[in-house]
């Protein structure tokens, strides 16, 4: 392995290139990453670098977010079936569908979501920044795409909002039920439950903390327990076993794995940096309009208000 990471960082450097690496990738992947992290984290890499070539260590819809944020890049996914399964339950068709039964509401897409949603949704959010977005609308009612259990949650927090949700959902973060984290409650009842809100509402409404991948690791190394339950994906809890040893993380549940963040393996990476393939294009118009919807996100994150 250590021969193929030196091979991944010399053609990084021959070629300007960069590697994001979502934190829900296999872990090895980190060994090659400019930058690890969550969505909204890589948004703003991506958006800051001035490497020639980004190469996207995640699923379709972020890659697409990239070019997106800088299009006069070349951006690579190492594997295009790496597709997001929330991000391709609603399209085009079924937003509008969605829009035109709730008339004159603004609609917030999550991050997860392809490029043709964003454009033509009014702001995107991050589950690192869904809460203070909405609230930054000033509006009673807003529209929230495509997570359903993201949408219901931040309508929680608020409290004052009322948010319409479309029925999608992560399948992964679904397979989590109450029973699981009452079972490891009951096995381990000195360790906080740490969920994220992507978790159906029976879930989260049983959690210590309910926080972005970002939150959950924050949470967990800030924290003076030595134990933590994470009802997450798999990734989050391999990499924080790697980095704070004297901690015990629990997994909530074995099968809690997003097959399509696993796609790529090293040879994936070198062979797409190597013949700079699966290049990710977006059509002009609907980058520039759903660049409008990102960059409004990206300000509020920044500056606490919607331009
Ligand atoms: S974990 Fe869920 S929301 Fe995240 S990429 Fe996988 S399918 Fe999509």
């Amino acid at each position: 392995m250590k021969e193929l990471i030196d091979q991944i960082n010399k053609l990084k450097k021959e070629k300007n290139a960069v590697i994001l690496a979502h934190c829900y990738q296999n872990v090895e992947i980190d060994n090659v990453a400019d930058f690890i992290g969550d969505s909204l984290y890589l948004s703003q890499m991506a958006s800051k670098t001035d490497a020639d070539i980004i190469l996207f260590a995640g699923v379709y819809f972020m890659a697409q977010t990239a070019k997106i944020l800088c299009p006069d890049k070349k951006v690579l996914l190492p594997r295009l079936e790496s597709g997001c399964r929330m991000a391709d339950m609603i399209s085009l068709n079924q937003l509008r569908e969605f829009k035109s039964k709730n008339p004159d509401i603004p609609a917030v897409c999550y991050i997860n979501s392809t490029a043709e949603v964003k454009s033509e949704c009014d702001i995107c959010c991050t589950s690192s920044n869904a809460v203070k977005i909405v609230k930054s609308l000033n509006a009673e009612k807003v529209l929230f795409l495509p997570d359903t259990y993201l949408g219901k949650w931040v309508e929680a927090q608020l409290g004052n909002v009322k948010v319409i949700t479309y029925p999608g959902f992560c399948p992964t973060h679904l397979q989590i039920r109450p029973e699981d984290i009452e079972n490891a409650r009951r096995k381990y009842p000195d360790a906080p439950v740490l969920a994220h809100p992507e978790c159906h509402q029976s879930v989260t409404t049983l959690a210590d903390y309910v926080g972005s991948t970002t939150g959950i690791m924050k949470y967990a190394t800030e924290s003076d327990k030595k134990r933590f339950i994470i009802a997450t994906e798999k990734g989050v809890v391999e990499r924080l076993e790697r980095d704070y040893p004297e901690k015990e993380f629990i997994l909530i549940k074995d099968s809690i794995i997003c097959p399509n963040m696993k796609w790529h393996t090293l040879v994936d990476i070198y062979n797409a940096l190597e013949k700079e393939e699966h290049e990710i294009d977006v059509d002009k118009d609907i980058a520039s309009k759903a660049l409008n919807c990102i960059n409004r996100m990206l300000d509020v994150s920044k500056n606490g208000a919607v331009k």
